[in-house]
């Protein structure tokens, strides 16, 4: 097994195969198929024999969307060296904490970075320089061979740690190849040009490389989201896909900053990663009549998603995720009694299939805690699916809210709350309570000009939900923090929004 068994091999390039597979919109810089692969060939042959990365050596990435991330992620593949890629903003704490889990004998990083990375054996490589420039494209030797096999370990993924610390999950090439393979069926029959916002460190990023890949689409990347410059790229690129977190989709329809603006080549937004509520997909669509909002939901741990909508009608089930794809097995397992659900009861789901994690690095309690002896991945979600097989993810298990007996997700509100014309972005967490033990409370960000008030939040919501779910307390504030999976950050939330005597959650 060598590099090819992901993309190469499935769509061999010839030699004037010049239709383009990665746009930079940022620079339009453009890499043709062909010169991608001779590219990574080049990078690969040099990390091989003139720095000495030896098959099972880790390599750390910090970096933004470039168009030098793909290319390094198959060279190094190819090589057998595990890769392991982490958000550039992380602080040097994080990357001390990222680097203790994957142990790199060398970093690749972006030139405002390199501070932030320790001493390694090889050092670090910045990959937005000249000399990176020449290493892939300036051929010494030919690349020897390198055996890799399916269960070694392709790369360390880390969690995007929104309910603790971030996890190091480590994934085989099996993994990322049933992953793959899982999208080769549904090869669209004419050129897609797909818009990625979201960040080639995190799993939702990472799986479309060998998505996209393997399905002959033509990727435009943004270094940087920005709302009017995605507009831009869809105008100027003509692009029909769009890849985004949740987060994106609300700002799009919240500002319709597209008034008089071309957007008819785009088809479907593509939205995974976080909670998108049916009332930010009517919002979205009634802006932009014609549009599908196809949602997608996935794990760091399964390497890539479990599901997926598929086309119109399936993404006309509001909120579902669409149905488990062909390569799981899945089940709603009852939190207490343990034993699987039937259609429509909620509880926690498990998937079993072949893109799941080999375990978390180095932390055997928590892995013997998700996976299963017989192979069952616990997704710490709870949902349910209806009578005809589609999923719907109501909120983590972590994340809900306990008022008196009863089990409130925080989701469900907050897409409440987004629907508001007043209410720019919403957040819901636990406030503790002698009587009820918890009570929901509303975290808003109100339009600037906007006077609305406590009492109007609240009336809002009661009119909507069942008593046991009201919003009880609301504060208002200047932001929602989140990740860049469009995750909130509920434990920095309490830190900026709360004052120092506010009881511990
Ligand atoms: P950590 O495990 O470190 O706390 P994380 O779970 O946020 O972080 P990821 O692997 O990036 O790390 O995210 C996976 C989680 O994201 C899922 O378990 C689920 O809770 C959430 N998620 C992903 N897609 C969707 C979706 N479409 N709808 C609702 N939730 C989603
Ligand atoms: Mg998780």
């Amino acid at each position: 097994l060598s590099a090819d068994a992901y993309a190469y091999s499935l769509r061999a390039p010839s030699p004037g195969d010049d239709s383009p597979v990665i746009i930079n919109s940022t620079t339009g810089q453009r890499l043709s198929y062909s010169e991608f692969v001779r590219r990574s060939k080049t990078l690969a042959a040099y990390l091989q024999s003139i720095v000495g990365l030896n098959k099972g050596d880790a390599a750390y990435i910090l970096s933004t969307n470039l168009i030098q991330v793909p290319v390094l992620y198959f060279a190094l593949l190819s090589l057998g060296v595990v890769v392991s890629p982490a958000n550039p903003i992380s602080t040097k704490a994080e990357v001390a904490r990222q680097t203790q889990l994957c142990r790199p004998v060398i970093a690749f990083t972006i030139s405002t970075a390199v501070h932030k990375i320790p001493k390694l054996r090889y050092g670090t490589i910045v990959i937005d320089s000249f000399e990176f420039e020449l290493m892939m494209t300036s051929p010494r030797r030919e690349m020897v061979d390198v055996k890799v096999s399916q269960s070694d370990l392709a790369g360390i993924m880390y969690s995007s740690g929104t309910t603790g610390n971030v996890k190091g999950v480590m994934v085989t090439h099996r993994n990322l190849i049933a992953m793959t393979g899982s999208y080769i069926q549904r090869k669209a029959s004419s050129p897609v040009v797909l818009l990625q916002i979201v960040p080639y460190f995190h799993v939702y990023g990472f799986h479309y490389v060998f998505k996209c890949m393997a399905r002959n689409e033509t990727v435009v990347i943004m270094e940087k989201y920005d709302l009017e410059k995605t507009i831009d790229a869809v105008e100027k690129y003509k692009v029909r896909d769009l890849a985004v977190a949740p987060p994106v989709v609300v700002a799009m329809s919240k500002k319709a900053v597209t008034e008089g603006r071309d957007l008819s080549s785009l088809e479907t937004v593509l939205s995974g990663g976080a909670p998108l509520g049916k009332e930010s997909i009517e919002a979205f669509t009634a802006k932009f009549p014609g549009r599908v909002i196809r949602q997608g939901y996935g794990m760091t741990e399964v390497s890539g998603r479990i599901s997926e909508a598929l086309d119109r009608e399936e993404s006309s089930r509001w909120g579902s995720s669409g149905k488990s794809l062909g390569i799981w097995e899945a089940k709603i397992v009852d939190q207490e009694a343990g034993a699987s659900l039937p259609p429509l009861k909620l509880g926690e789901l498990w998937v079993k299939g072949p893109s799941i994690m080999k375990g978390y690095v180095n932390d055997s309690k928590a892995t013997s805690e998700t996976l299963t002896p017989d192979g069952w991945l616990r997704t710490g979600d709870l949902c349910y699916i209806d009578e005809d097989g589609f999923l719907f993810i109501v909120d983590r298990l972590k994340e809900l809210i306990k008022y008196k007996g009863y089990q409130v997700a925080p989701a469900e509100l907050e897409h409440l709350l987004q629907s508001h014309p007043q209410i720019v972005d919403a957040a819901v967490l636990p406030y503790p309570d002698d009587e009820a033990g918890q009570v929901p409370m509303a975290f808003i960000v109100r339009r600037p000009e906007s006077k609305l008030d406590e009492a109007q939040v609240m009336d809002f919501i009661a009119k909507q939900v069942a008593p046991y779910k009201k919003i009880r307390r609301v504060s208002f504030v200047t932001r929602i923090p989140k990740n860049a999976s469009g995750k909130i950050l509920r434990k920095e939330l309490k830190k900026i929004s709360l004052p120092e005597s506010f009881p511990k959650l």
